[in-house]
């Protein structure tokens, strides 16, 4: 993600961030996935931060935030605090709704397979030879 949007996520969740400058944090390597999941992001940071503020949820503190298998991960601590089930529901959904949205623009993408890796890209910037899951799962068996 690009230095202003990565500042911009920080400066407007400082306690989900907190951890953004520790050296010797995993978050210290910033938000490893593409541009287009900032609304996205910005949207689970408002949701998680509004359950601490006004539903008695323990603050939480991003560990590490990444794409894996094509998908938004989020992990977060909450210190001595159990993550509740508030706070893992609307993570797991901006993990579910990431499979939509493009990666690199934010626009309506799909998840789609190239040379082993998994992608969310909306048409214009799915690489040539995109496969979806469905293809990719047929091709496999056919080279069986
Ligand atoms: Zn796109």
């Amino acid at each position: 993600m690009n230095k202003e949007l990565d500042k911009l996520l920080c400066a407007n969740y400082p306690k989900i961030f907190a951890r953004r400058q520790v050296k010797d944090s995993t978050m210290h390597f910033g938000f490893c996935c593409g541009d287009g999941w900032f609304n996205l992001i910005d949207g689970l940071c408002t949701s998680l931060q509004y359950l601490t503020d006004y539903r008695g949820t323990p603050q939480p503190e991003a560990v590490q935030v990444k794409e894996k298998f094509g998908r938004l991960r989020f992990y977060i601590t909450c210190g001595e605090d159990e993550m509740t089930e508030a706070q893992s529901s609307v993570i797991d959904l901006a993990r579910i709704l990431s499979a939509h949205i493009c990666e690199e623009c934010g626009c309506p993408g799909r998840i789609a397979a190239n040379g082993g890796w998994w992608t969310v890209r909306c048409p214009a910037h799915e690489p040539e030879g995109s496969l979806s899951p469905e293809e990719y799962v047929t091709a496999r068996e056919a080279g069986r």
